[in-house]
């Protein structure tokens, strides 16, 4: 009998790598499927960030790196928050990731053990919660309601700070819901901190590129009271359509960065070398591809809402960040995941649960609309359709 730690009982995962996996092998089939429930852009990299990667391999950088990650790179990482957000960033504070992901469980891993409060926000990333349980720690959902625009509520967050609460997660524009909290709230959120000075911070951040309407994103690098207790998660997965290459990056206080550079020796040794030069070409080079790819999300997100909202039982607000849209489908009487399900089996589209997402995520639905505007108007008339044709089971 082999024995694994408690911890791999707990542990969950991601149900979009599920639903993609189904979605793929009904495809194989033969089946027609319209795919919103991936969660990345259906943009190419662009190719001069491609050809950077190309050229490093050739030019033999094919070797280890720092664990920290290439010092050009964490310099083109601190001189881009010093240009979109005049924010001074060492690039001494820097550590370069192989994705976003790897911050999420660096800092979960650093904070969370029994006995300690661990808040996330629910509906959320799965992997917040997947973690925290993973360590023993109590994970503690903070409510992100549909009633705030999917904004999370700083009264709110800050009354569920306990003496055992160790680390916050915040994430703006948010996943799976597009939600963007304002600056007001994080102005207060920020202010309520104070009084808990042992809590630390993790903003993800990785949507920070991806507003709408003229919103400027708020980043919790601009608070320099809390920046000895923020970790900030970014990367560029979503930026710059680089999901497979594995990018990602974290901004860490002086006090926790020896643990971070510790923990990437002892696990990854250093992130790819060559998507390491892709990203100072992405960082570096010309930024209208990320300009374009986030003007076409919006005139999507404009459709599905819009066509969403003439669907049966079904309503949405207009998110206002990242490439999702969290409609509620409680009015179809259709339990969330039920619903997805049989989407997914009987009309050929593919959505996410929004259970998946946490508790909170009941009576909703998450569409990514990283996906062309045919293939959206294609799905939600497929929903139409089999709303009208179906009542719930
Ligand atoms: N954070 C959020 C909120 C995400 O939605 C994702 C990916 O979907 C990540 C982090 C992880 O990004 P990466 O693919 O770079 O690991």
């Amino acid at each position: 009998m082999l024995h694994t730690i408690p911890g791999f009982a707990r542990i969950g995962e991601e149900n979009a790598f599920a639903v993609l996996a189904r979605a793929t092998e009904l495809q194989r089939q033969g089946r027609d499927i319209i795919n919103l429930g991936i969660g990345q852009p259906d943009f190419p990299t662009p190719p001069h960030i491609l050809e950077a990667a190309v050229k490093a391999l050739r030019d033999g950088h094919h070797g280890y790196t720092p664990a920290t990650g290439i010092l050009a790179l964490r310099e083109a990482i601190a001189a881009d928050y010093a240009r979109r957000y005049r924010a001074e960033v060492s690039p001494e504070h820097v550590m370069v990731m192989p994705g976003g992901k790897v911050t999420m469980f660096t800092a979960i891993l650093m904070f969370g053990e029994p006995g300690s409060d661990i808040l996330y926000p629910d509906p959320g990333f799965p992997i917040y919660r997947s973690m925290i349980e993973y360590t023993g720690a109590r994970p503690v959902p903070v409510p992100i309601r549909e009633e705030n625009g999917f904004a999370f509520s700083a009264e709110e967050t800050l009354a569920l700070i306990t003496p055992e609460t160790r680390l916050l997660i915040l994430n703006s524009p948010a996943n799976p819901t597009g939600g963007v909290t304002p600056k007001a709230e994080i102005d207060k959120l920020v202010a309520g901190l104070a009084r808990f000075p042992d809590v630390a911070i993790m903003s993800d951040e990785i949507y920070a590129q991806m507003t709408y309407d003229g919103l400027v994103h708020q980043t919790l690098l601009a608070y320099p009271e809390i920046r000895d207790r923020l970790i900030l998660l970014d990367g560029a997965s979503k930026t710059y359509a680089m999901t497979g290459w594995r990018l990602g990056w974290s901004v860490w206080p002086q006090a926790l960065y020896e643990n971070a550079r510790k923990l990437a020796v002892n696990c990854f040794s250093c992130t790819n070398a060559p998507t390491q030069f892709a990203g100072i070409a992405a960082l570096e080079g010309p930024q209208d591809a990320v300009k374009g790819m986030v003007a076409e999300f919006d005139r999507r997100r404009r459709i599905v809402v819009d066509g969403l909202n003439r669907l049966p039982g079904i309503s949405a607000v207009t998110p206002k960040g990242a490439f999702y849209a969290f409609p509620n489908v409680s009015r179809t009487g259709w339990p969330a995941k039920q619903l997805a399900s049989t989407l997914l089996e009987e009309a050929g589209v593919a959505t996410i649960g929004g259970p998946d997402f946490g508790v909170h995520g009941e009576g909703y639905l998450r569409l990514s609309y990283a996906n062309s505007a045919e293939n959206i108007i294609a799905a939600l008339r497929r929903i139409g359709e089999f709303l009208a044709a179906r009542k719930a089971a």
